[in-house]
């Protein structure tokens, strides 16, 4: 029965991934430093963090403790996802330092339906229809590939978020990032985050992990421009050759 409708779904999903790319490049997504009136009520942000991404952890866990059959790679998928989801939800929250800022409930609600839809055709594709338990799956250069590219994402992301934190952590609004993953993009950090969903994608070499990695792009790349714009709008002195995304290119 998932089998059946499962398909057409995620191609459902993929579209709509690809008019919500339309529809942030002409809004921009109210929270952090684009927030703004007129978005209706709003929680602390930290409380938004959290209840956005903790279904990513617990709808996971509960597929994968559905699963008939477990294999090496089944334990590597749960471990990479929950390492990035763990964090999201329950330490990003708490690293952040500095005035605290409040969300759109609306914004918290969308992360929070995204996660779900998206941990659960992710989790019910891996666990319980793909033969991904399979351990010779394990030697496919897919799967080693997608792994080391999740992995450099993932510390990417991790480093570069820890350099904004810190700046917030100082108290003194924002300022313009110095860290050398900063050298040639604003935003090395929805970088690294689209590289591990890339790496997933392959990895998984799954319609769902695709579906993720074109989702991650559709919603950070037109936040890497207006995170870029603004910097630009802000400081005379920000850096001419910094690109918003990609080096030299966007
Ligand atoms: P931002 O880069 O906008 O902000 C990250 C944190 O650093 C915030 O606390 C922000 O404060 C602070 N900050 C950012 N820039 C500066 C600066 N120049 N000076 C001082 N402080 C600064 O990231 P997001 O909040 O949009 O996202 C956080 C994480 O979540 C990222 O790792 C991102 O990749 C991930 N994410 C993933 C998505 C996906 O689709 N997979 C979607 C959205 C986020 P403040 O909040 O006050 O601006």
């Amino acid at each position: 029965m998932l089998e059946v409708w499962l398909k057409p779904a995620i191609l459902a999903w993929i579209a709509l991934g690809g008019l919500a790319l339309g529809v942030l490049l002409v809004v921009k997504a109210p929270y952090g430093r684009h927030a703004r009136t007129g978005w209706g009520p709003s929680i602390p942000n930290r409380l938004g963090w959290i209840l956005m991404e903790t279904p990513s952890v617990l709808v996971m866990a509960c597929l994968f403790l559905m699963a008939d059959v477990r294999g090496p790679c089944s334990w590597i998928f749960l471990g990479i996802w929950q390492a990035h989801y763990i964090h999201r939800a329950w330490v990003f929250p708490f690293r952040v330092r500095g005035t605290p800022g409040r969300m759109p409930l609306f914004i918290a609600v969308s992360g929070l339906s995204f996660n779900l839809v998206n941990a659960f055709i992710n989790g019910a594709w891996l666990f319980l229809l793909s033969n991904r338990a399979d351990p010779s799956w394990l030697g496919d250069p897919r799967f080693i590939s997608g792994v080391v590219l999740f992995g450099i994402g993932f510390v990417i992301n991790l480093v570069s978020d820890t350099h904004l934190l810190t700046l917030r952590a100082e108290n003194r609004g924002y300022q313009i990032p110095r860290h050398p993953l900063f050298r040639h993009i604003s935003c090395p950090n929805y970088l690294g985050e689209i590289m591990e969903w890339t790496g997933w994608a392959l990895a998984t070499w799954s319609l769902p992990g695709l579906a993720f990695a074109i989702w991650t792009f559709c919603n950070l790349a037109p936040r890497a421009r207006s995170h870029h714009r603004w910097y630009q709008e802000n400081f005379s002195d920000y850096p001419p050759a910094r690109k918003a995304l990609f080096p030299k290119v966007f």
